[in-house]
């Protein structure tokens, strides 16, 4: 309470002012709130498999409740290193060059703030995943967008370039992306390589939808490039490989002193995560390679399918390379706003989607942005599309 005539006296912390509550909460919240069919908020509606749930259990019903180590239970390290090699020929140590955090979503928070001092630049793909740039400001930090344009959301060299201030310490990339669903390709990647060789810059890389890939594509993670190892650190999680996004079990890999810099921060967050679901997820990692295929191929069907009803509406659809998500512009329903347009969008159709525009600061490339994600049942998808095609979605 404030006395009369004196101002109030701000609760929050300054180094929150500005960041809009993340926009997954709200729109979760409007799909309850309103009965809407949720195609807002990336989670699949089924879970990952029975077994690791049972792994789970076991270790839950076998005293694995304690504190687990900070940098992960050595079964899981080991499994995270197993993984980046028998997939990437990645080769890193379990004991310094692997750690487990709470989901990748602590991994780039504390790799954030244990990579960069204040003042110092962050060089980020725009759109933007919404915890990167809250990061990047509460780290004191401040960012650097390099605009991933339609229709093809290609990274150009120059715009990467462009963006890379004497300041710049560390280029936050994320492929597959998250919302485009651009995979990037190896030209793509030799930029960032050479860019950040040219201006020794350190590069977090958050590759959650590693495994979530279509038409034959490859994800190639930014460390397999020449020279690029040892200044990388790669970040991901079980949430999206296994179909566990609840859990938050997610890693980092890359050289000790990344990987310490990370760690210096996160043990004062979390200290440790979720002891029992760490030897879940490294039977997960040691023998699930089936269902991760078999969840990228419905995923591939999902994503025809949605594309396909999208297709149908007035929007131009922006299909996927990978990721649960698909992109659209909804200008020619004379909406040039995708918030208001999601706003609207459980009233007018019973519908919720994202609107992109709150991942970019260049507003003029996208406001009129709407995405869409397709891990939720067929028939989600189907009553989704159903009551959009029904609905009247013209401004
Ligand atoms: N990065 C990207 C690009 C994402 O889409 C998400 C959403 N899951 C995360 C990180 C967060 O991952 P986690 O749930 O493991 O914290
Ligand atoms: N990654 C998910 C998405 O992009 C959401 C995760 C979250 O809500 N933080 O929809």
């Amino acid at each position: 309470m404030s006395t009369p005539g004196s101002h109030p006296r701000p609760r929050a912390a300054a180094r929150l002012g500005g960041i809009r509550p993340t926009i997954f909460t709200e729109m979760s919240a409007l799909a309850v709130r309103t009965g809407s069919v949720n195609l807002g908020q990336g989670f699949p509606d089924a879970d990952g498999p029975p077994s690791v749930v049972e792994a789970a259990v076991d270790a839950l019903r076998g005293g694995r409740n304690q504190y687990a180590p900070g940098s992960g239970v050595p079964e899981l390290r080991e499994a995270i290193v197993a993984h980046q090699e028998a997939h990437y020929g990645l080769a890193w140590d379990p004991a310094s060059e692997v750690t487990v955090s709470t989901g990748a979503t602590e991994g780039i928070a504390a790799a954030l703030l244990g990579l960069v001092d204040p003042g110092d630049e962050v060089v980020v793909l725009e759109p933007y995943y919404d915890s990167y740039t809250a990061m990047i400001q509460m780290a004191g930090a401040v960012r650097r967008p390099v605009t991933l344009r339609a229709p093809d959301f290609r990274l150009e060299r120059e715009a990467l370039a462009a963006a890379v201030s004497e300041r710049a310490r560390v280029l936050l990339l994320n492929t597959p992306h998250n919302p485009t669903g651009r995979v990037l390709d190896r030209e793509e990647l030799e930029a960032v390589a050479a860019v950040a060789i040219e201006h020794d810059l350190v590069v977090v890389t958050d590759e959650v939808y590693e495994h979530l890939v279509f038409d034959d594509r490859v994800h190639v993670p930014l460390a397999t490039l020449p020279g690029m190892a040892e200044r990388t650190l790669t970040l991901s999680s079980a949430g999206k490989t296994f179909s566990f996004t609840g859990w938050k079990v997610g890693w980092a890999t890359g050289p000790a002193e990344l990987v310490q810099a990370l760690e210096g921060a996160k043990q004062w967050m979390s200290f440790s995560s979720g002891a029992p679901l760490q030897p879940a997820v490294a039977h997960a990692l040691s023998t699930q390679q089936d269902f991760v295929a078999a969840l990228a191929a419905e995923l591939q069907e999902k994503r025809n399918r949605l594309c396909a009803g999208l297709g149908e509406l007035d929007v131009d659809v922006y299909r996927p390379e990978g990721t649960y998500f698909v992109l659209t512009d909804v200008r020619r329903y004379g909406h040039q706003d995708s918030l208001a347009f999601c706003e609207a969008l459980p009233e007018r159709a019973g519908v919720v989607a994202i609107p992109a525009q709150v991942f970019y600061d260049d507003l003029h490339e996208g406001r009129h942005l709407v995405r869409w994600a397709f891990c939720k049942d067929g028939d989600v998808i189907d009553a989704g599309l159903e009551k959009l095609l029904a609905a009247d979605l013209h401004a």
